[in-house]
């Protein structure tokens, strides 16, 4: 080991920092951060430290750094980037016993400051010793996505609850299997969503069967997430824990397989979807499904394509799990209609275009698609049709019966962010014939609007092209659309 990581308790002590620039504000807010008393020596201070200079904590001198400024002190940061002005300081610190850091000079410094992941109290720090602060930074990056946000509340909650869980459960390792338990169940995923009342009370009844002598009936729970339009890249933070952690996935048709690739390997996978043509499983059936799965224990997770919530008739199948009592959660996913776009290059909403940007389903009741026209064609506005490629020729021939202008733009987006998307545009008169002539079957989402003249300038991810390219061993980015 080159160095050995230690965590400094700062509250009380005196930290001095030289330089009056970004990177000497960055350290004296870190040590701010921690609860230092920071003393800031340099002739005049820049913009950077107008926040921290009202803290009660915070004292500048102005001028150059004398061995005075550093009576008392614990550590130092020698940050007046200038190389013979910090290796004055640093001899400065070392001959009053103060332990001292130069930003981005490793061999000047007594101590180094790693790559810090702030999920108070939870602190990961991240060193490579010098040798390679690119690395450093891709673990942090690493770590930023796969540690949420949420883990402060969780190791804050543990704290809390430590003493109580001590005094209940006596038995040491009862106690460290039970803890374990608790880390990854529930409970733990109740203070992740934020439901602090309910992580308590389901703690009580833990601790209780606990200490009763009998294990915990896990109850089980079912998180209903949105899985997006189809790259997994795509996914939130949320969703792909989740997805991990699972005992069960029920999935349907819009989920492709490369964001099934991302769930726990040894979960059981339960489709439930049909074609369109076909019959679907009931929606009932389906909440059933869940409902039992849930009284079995597990956690059951119900991967959506898109968002749930978005023609995605997840209200409906939430509804019963309230009637049940069963815990659950839901998380958004990219929608089709934000995915496909943001995908095929057509902004939804832009400031010469369009103000107003609407979702709608074409979906026929009964072989025939209730539009309310007034709305639907209102000037300066984006109209994104879901689930409206079966009826797009009676669509396409009753907008032009409401009124719309035949040369309106249009683009029909299938498999929208998949390596297989394709766009095929035109305009209201002929979307209908260009798409079928293009062989689209779906599930494609239909934009109609001017924005979808953008494209032309707008469009960067063309699969094809990167597909070929990449096959070349090469990838292009940039090249513009058509
Ligand atoms: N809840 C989903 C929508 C489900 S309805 C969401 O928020 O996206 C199903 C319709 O969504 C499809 O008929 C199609 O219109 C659209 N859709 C879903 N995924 C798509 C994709 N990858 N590309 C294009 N359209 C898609």
């Amino acid at each position: 080991m080159e160095q050995l990581p230690i965590f400094l308790e700062l509250k009380g002590k005196k930290v001095v920092v030289t330089g009056g620039g970004t990177i000497a504000a960055r350290k004296a807010d870190l040590a701010l951060r921690a609860g230092a008393d920071v003393l800031v020596v340099a002739p005049v201070l820049g913009d950077e430290f107008h926040a921290l200079a009202t803290t009660p904590r915070f004292s500048h001198r102005a001028g150059t750094p004398e061995a005075a400024d550093l009576d008392g002190a614990l550590i130092a940061f020698a940050a007046a980037d200038d190389d013979s002005e910090d290796r004055r300081f640093v001899a400065l610190a070392r001959s009053k016993g103060v332990l001292v850091n130069v930003p981005d000079t490793p061999d000047l410094c007594d101590f180094a400051m790693p790559a810090i992941l702030d999920r108070s109290p939870l602190v990961v720090a991240v060193s490579s010793g010098g040798a390679s602060p690119l690395l450093v930074r891709l673990i942090k990056e690493r770590l930023e996505s796969t540690i949420p946000a949420a883990f402060g509340d969780l190791a804050r909650f543990l704290g809390e609850v430590r003493d109580k869980v001590a005094s209940r459960i006596g038995d040491l390792r009862s106690r460290r299997r039970f803890l374990e338990e608790i880390v990854d169940g529930p409970v733990a995923d109740l203070v992740l969503a934020g439901d602090a009342e309910r992580a308590h009370a389901e703690l009580s009844r833990a601790i209780d069967a606990a200490s009763a002598g009998a294990a915990a009936p896990r109850i089980g729970e079912v998180y209903l997430v949105g899985g997006g339009p189809g790259d997994p890249d795509l996914l939130t933070f949320r969703a792909m824990r989740l997805l991990q952690r699972a005992d069960v996935v029920v999935y349907d048709r819009l989920i492709g397989s490369r964001l099934l690739e991302l769930v726990r390997r040894d979960a059981e996978r339960i489709y439930v979807g049909k074609a369109p043509s076909r019959h679907e499983l009931p929606q009932e059936e389906i909440s059933r499904l869940l409902v039992r799965l849930a009284r079995e224990g597990k956690r059951v997770l119900r991967l959506k394509g898109g968002d749930p919530f978005i023609f995605g008739r997840g209200g409906e199948e939430i509804e019963m799990l309230a009637d049940e009592g069963i815990p659950f959660q839901v998380v958004p996913g990219v929608t089709a209609a934000t995915g496909c776009a943001s995908y095929a290059g057509i902004p939804l909403t832009h400031r010469d275009h369009a103000q107003s940007c609407l979702f709608v389903t074409g979906h026929a009741k009964g072989g025939r698609v209730e539009l309310d026209w007034k709305t639907l064609l209102q000037p300066s506005q984006t109209v994104a049709i879901y689930m409206g490629l079966a009826m797009l020729p009676e669509l396409a021939k009753d907008f032009l019966a409401a009124g719309a202008d035949p040369d309106m733009p249009v683009a029909v987006v299938e498999n929208g962010t998949r390596p297989n998307q394709k766009v095929v545009t035109g305009t209201i008169a002929s979307i209908a014939e260009d798409a079928r002539t293009a062989g689209i079957k779906g599930p494609a989402l239909i934009i109609i609007g001017t924005v979808v003249r953008l494209r032309q300038k707008l469009a960067w991810f063309h699969p094809e092209r990167d597909a070929a390219a990449s096959a070349h061993g090469a990838r292009t980015i940039s090249a513009p659309a058509e």
